[in-house]
C-alpha cells in the first residue's frame, strides 16, 4: 500500500504538544515550582448547572425500555435544531431554515472534514494566524494554499487573495488573535465571494464572546452570504462542551456548485451525504445538555461563565498594557494577542516567561508565520491563577 504522502507536509508537532513537552520538561527540572498556564483555550469552570440536570435525566431515560435511545438522527434531534434555531437565528432576525442545522460533535470535525466535499483542485485562502486546522486539513488532501497576513498593520482585516481563490476561510471572532470584522468589513468579504463564485467557510466558534453591537453574530447577518457561506458554531466555548462534544454547521440550501458535467449541487444536500455516511450521531444526552443550554436557567448560567472568563480577559489585558506592551483582542474574544516585548521571537518569549515567572502562553508563529513575533494569553484559567499570572508578569519588567 502507499500512504496518503501529504501527511508527511504538516509536520508532527502540533503546537500544543510541543508547549506541552516544554513545559513537562521544566516541571521535571524544577519540581519545587508552580506552573501558571494561561495557554490552551480549554474551559476551567464546571458546566452549568441546567445542563447538567439535562444530561442526567437524559441518562436515566437510557435505563429504562419505554424512553431509551439508540441511534440518534443523522443530522441532530429536532429538539435541539429548534431551539438552535429559535434562540440563535430567529430570535436576531437571521434567515435560517431548520433543514440547513446540521448537528455535530464540534467545530474541529466540521472545519476539517467538510474538505471531503470540495473538490482536491480549489484554490484555499486562509488568514494568518489561524486556528492550525484550516491549513493542516488541507494539506493533507494537497490543496493549494493562500495566505492572508493578519497583523496590525491592517488592521488584523484580511487582504484579498492575490491570486483568486475558490475556498475561503475566516473565523470572527478569532483565534488566536482575538480581534473581529464588524458588519462593514465582513460585507466586501461576501461580495467578493459573490463576484468569484467562492465559498466562505466561517468559524464562528466564539460568537457568544461578542460585546460590541457592531460586530455580526453570524455571517448571514450580511447581504447575500446565504449565497456563498458555511458556518461552523460550537457548544464547547460559548456552554462549556469541550469535554461533552457538540456542535453545528449551518449549511444555507442556496449554495450551489457545478459539476464538470454541468449538474448543479447544493452542497446542503452533499453535506448532508458526508454526514449521514461517516457521522453517526451526537449523543442523545450530549444533545439533551445542549438543549438545556436555551433553557432560562442555563442562558443565565451560561452567559455568567462567559463572564467570567471576559474579566479575566480584562485583567490580563490591563495588565500588559499597563506595562507598555501592545495588545490586541480580549474585547468580543477570550483571547488576548500580545506582542512580544524588544522584538523577541514568540517561542523566546514564551521560554522567558516559562523559565523566569513559570508562566505559560502559546506563541503566535505556532499559528502561522505571520504570528511571529506574538503571543496568546488565553482567559479560560480560573480568577486566582490568572490574577496570579499578572501579578508574575508585572515583576518581569
Ligand atoms: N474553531 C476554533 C477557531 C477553535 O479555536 C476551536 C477550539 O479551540 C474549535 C473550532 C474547535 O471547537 P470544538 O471544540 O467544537 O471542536
Amino acid at each position: 500500500m502507499k500512504i496518503n504522502e501529504h501527511y508527511t507536509e504538516i509536520g508532527n508537532n502540533y503546537l500544543f504538544a510541543e508547549v506541552a513537552k516544554k513545559v513537562r520538561e521544566y516541571k521535571a527540572k524544577n519540581p519545587d515550582k508552580t506552573v501558571i498556564s494561561l495557554g490552551i483555550g480549554d474551559i476551567t469552570q464546571p458546566v452549568a448547572p441546567a445542563v447538567i440536570e439535562a444530561i442526567h435525566r437524559a441518562t436515566d431515560e437510557m435505563a429504562d425500555a419505554r424512553t431509551l435511545r439508540g441511534y440518534a438522527p443523522d443530522y441532530g434531534y429536532d429538539f435541539l435544531v429548534q431551539a438552535i434555531l429559535k434562540h440563535e437565528f430567529i430570535d436576531r432576525g437571521i434567515l435560517v431554515e431548520e433543514d440547513e442545522i446540521i448537528i455535530s460533535d464540534g467545530a474541529k470535525s466540521d472545519t476539517g472534514n467538510i474538505g471531503d466535499i470540495i473538490g482536491q483542485e480549489n484554490t484555499v485562502a486562509i488568514t494568518d494566524p489561524a486556528y492550525p486546522v484550516y491549513v493542516d486539513t488541507n494539506l493533507m488532501t494537497g490543496r493549494k494554499i493562500e495566505l492572508l497576513p493578519c497583523m496590525p498593520s491592517n488592521g488584523f482585516v484580511p487582504p484579498f487573495p492575490k491570486r483568486s481563490a475558490d475556498v475561503i476561510y475566516l473565523c470572527y471572532p478569532n483565534n488566536p488573535t482575538g480581534t473581529v470584522l464588524t458588519r462593514d468589513q465582513m460585507k466586501p468579504w461576501v461580495d467578493y465571494a459573490i463576484r468569484n463564485n467562492s465559498l466562505i467557510l466561517f468559524d464562528a466558534a466564539y460568537e457568544a464572546f461578542i460585546s460590541q453591537p457592531d460586530v455580526p453574530h453570524s455571517i448571514f447577518e450580511i447581504e447575500g452570504a446565504r449565497q456563498v457561506a458555511i458556518e461552523f458554531r460550537s457548544f464547547s466555548k460559548t456552554a462549556g462542551f469541550t469535554g461533552l462534544r457538540c456542535g453545528y454547521t449551518v449549511v444555507p440550501k442556496e449554495i450551489k456548485a457545478k459539476t464538470s458535467k454541468g449538474e448543479t449541487i447544493s452542497l446542503n444536500a452533499l453535506w448532508k451525504r458526508r454526514q449521514s455516511t461517516k457521522f453517526n450521531g451526537t449523543a442523545y444526552i450530549v444533545q439533551r445538555g445542549a438543549e438545556a443550554v436555551y433553557s432560562p436557567d442555563g442562558q443565565r448560567q451560561t452567559r455568567s461563565a462567559i463572564e467570567y472568563y471576559m474579566v479575566n480577559a480584562k485583567i490580563i489585558k490591563t495588565a500588559l498594557e499597563s506595562l507598555g506592551l501592545t495588545c490586541y483582542g480580549g474585547v468580543n474574544a477570550p483571547y488576548i494577542w500580545c506582542q512580544t516585548p524588544d522584538r523577541m521571537t514568540s517561542w523566546e518569549f514564551f521560554d522567558l516567561l516559562l523559565n523566569k515567572i513559570q508562566v505559560v502562553g502559546t506563541p503566535g508563529s505556532g499559528f502561522g508565520s505571520a504570528g511571529e513575533g506574538f503571543f496568546r494569553f488565553t482567559a479560560f484559567g480560573n480568577r486566582e491563577s490568572t490574577v496570579e499570572a499578572t501579578e508574575r508578569i508585572k515583576t518581569l519588567f
